[in-house]
């Protein structure tokens, strides 16, 4: 008999910087993917959420908001961590200081760790001198051969030291990692990690060892940067009595159409980067209107980016969800419960994945088009609440379905805004073109006075409008287009939009008529 199939616990610890970058939503989504998925269709699963905060951010609610927002926003919950506690808390390294003395000590107890009194300088020096003599730096380990007096008596004179974890030299490490297969290092070319400063503050590699442990994760999925943390991590559970947990260590994020990694660091340079460049220039145009600045905060490197902008949640997680993992060569829609019942490890691959906006804005289209009237129309109205533009639910209601698939982000309803303004602009260029082109004037006054003028208010439907412009262009033998265009800028000020019926429609009878005849009035004096 085989025994039972163990829970899986992942963990995502950022460390809150004040945004979340996509590439880390990327990460928290495979680490909240993994549990779910072992959660629903296997032995069981919980996600953990923690706080890497061993640097104090000097303001925390700052600097953690962003993140869970985005985590709200995606609607990916966590069962333990900030705000839900849980049976493995603080959840914020910076309340755990009394657990890691704990670890600490135990190590310095058992001969794990030691005290190094070595300046900076002269490790400085030692590494210099390993560099000049092409041999590998490995601790000089000069404090391990203090006397205990002479180490009394550097403590008792204050004498600035370090902690610094034993590495057992001579042996092999070795991991099965879930993306990477075996990797395995040499612990004689290790150098003794510093795991604690003087003041009893302990560094990245010890305070994880140890709350991994200390939560019992059984899966850790993280970027591949940290795979070079992974040896030190290791032999540090194992010396503090663990089991360390299974690696995942994914393969990092590229900025569009490069090899780079995306990093927050690059947002400048991204404004030329071609693809980037459109996400730019589309919040250039958004962000004035709502009150928001394009800032390295809401940039597209950000999650906060497309929450501004009107990105579906759906969407974003499914370009994230296929971010260097795929179920197959053809299947590129997964909702969020698709990609629970499909997320498995061993499918991810080893490249680097590129983060590509205009696949994202396909995923888009697709989960905006499956969005319920009811929540477009929400959606949409809060981009009009937000740019203090006075609207009716209902009227609202009508311009979506006249967009149908043309609006692609809630923001988009900004650009069809004119519908709500009592006076309309005309876009000049269009107005000219459109307009007041020879032949036009005299030929939309005569489909004004001959049908439009006549139609009852009940007849002035999409319908009805379109067989009257088709029959009347057809009879005068002139292309349906002219009236098209003309009707669309006289009512509407703009050369695109919904189609033309549903504009004349949306605009309603009477102003259209008396828009038709202000256009036709502006056109004589041009
Ligand atoms: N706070 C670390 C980071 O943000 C966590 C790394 C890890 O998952 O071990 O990179």
């Amino acid at each position: 008999m085989s025994a039972p199939a163990p829970t899986v616990r992942t963990r995502f610890a950022p460390s809150p910087t004040g945004s979340m970058h996509i590439g880390g939503m990327r990460t928290a989504l495979f680490n909240w993917l993994h549990a779910r998925h072992h959660r629903e269709h296997g032995a069981g699963g919980t996600f953990v959420l923690r706080v890497d905060d061993t640097d104090r951010a000097r303001n925390l609610d700052e600097a953690l908001g962003p993140i869970l927002d985005a985590f709200r926003w995606l609607g990916l919950d966590w069962d333990e961590g900030p705000e839900v506690g849980g049976p493995h808390g603080p959840y914020f390294q910076s309340e755990r200081t009394e657990i890691y003395a704990t670890a600490l000590d135990k190590l310095l107890a058992a001969g794990l760790a030691y005290k190094d009194f070595d300046s900076r300088e002269r490790v400085a020096a030692d590494r210099d001198a390993a560099q000049k003599a092409g041999t590998p730096y490995v601790t000089v380990r000069r404090s391990l051969e203090l006397s205990d007096t002479e180490r009394e008596r550097l403590e008792a004179d204050g004498t600035p030291f370090v902690v610094r974890f034993l590495v057992p030299r001579g042996e092999t490490v070795a991991i099965d990692d879930a993306v990477r297969d075996r990797v395995e290092w040499d612990t004689s070319l290790l150098p003794d990690p510093v795991i604690a400063r003087q003041d009893g503050s302990v560094l990245y590699n010890f305070a994880t060892t140890v709350d991994d442990a200390a939560m019992a994760i059984t899966d850790v999925i993280r970027a591949e940067e940290h795979l070079s943390n992974t040896p030190v991590q290791v032999l540090l559970a194992r010396a503090l009595g663990h089991e360390p947990p299974r690696y995942a260590h994914i393969p990092f994020v590229t900025a569009p159409g490069t090899t780079k990694k995306l990093s927050k660091r690059d947002i400048g340079k991204y404004r030329n980067n071609p693809v980037f460049k459109k996400m730019f220039e589309r919040a250039d145009e958004i962000f004035p209107q709502i009150g928001l600045d394009v800032t390295d905060a809401v940039s597209p490197v950000m999650v906060a980016y497309y929450e501004s902008i009107g990105y579906r949640p759906a969407a974003v997680i499914n370009a994230l969800g296929r971010l260097g993992w795929s179920l197959d060569d053809k299947t590129e829609i997964f909702s969020l419960g698709d990609l629970v019942r499909d997320f498995t490890l061993d499918r991810v691959v080893k490249n680097p994945a590129g983060l590509d906006p205009d696949k994202l804005f396909n995923f888009q289209s697709h989960w905006m088009n499956e969005t319920p009237r009811d929540e477009k129309v929400s959606l949409c109205g809060a981009f009009l609440e937000k740019a203090k533009i006075a609207f009716d639910a209902d009227f609202l209601g009508r311009l979506i379905d006249a967009m149908g698939d043309r609006l692609k982000l809630a923001a988009d309803i900004l650009d069809v805004a004119y519908f709500f303004a009592d006076e309309i602009e005309y876009d000049p260029k269009a107005f000219k073109k459109r307009v007041a082109k020879a032949g036009v004037p005299e030929h939309l006054r005569a489909f004004t006075d001959e049908r439009l003028a006549s139609l009852a208010d009940a007849d002035w439907t999409p319908a009805r409008l379109e067989a009257e412009l088709t029959s009347f262009s057809e009879a005068a033998e002139k292309s349906p287009g002219l009236l098209i265009h003309a009707l669309r800028v006289a009512t509407t000020g703009a050369a695109v939009g919904p189609g033309v019926y549903d504009c004349l429609d949306l605009v309603g009878r009477e102003k259209s008529l008396a828009r038709v005849d202000a256009a036709l009035a502006n056109a004589a004096d041009a």
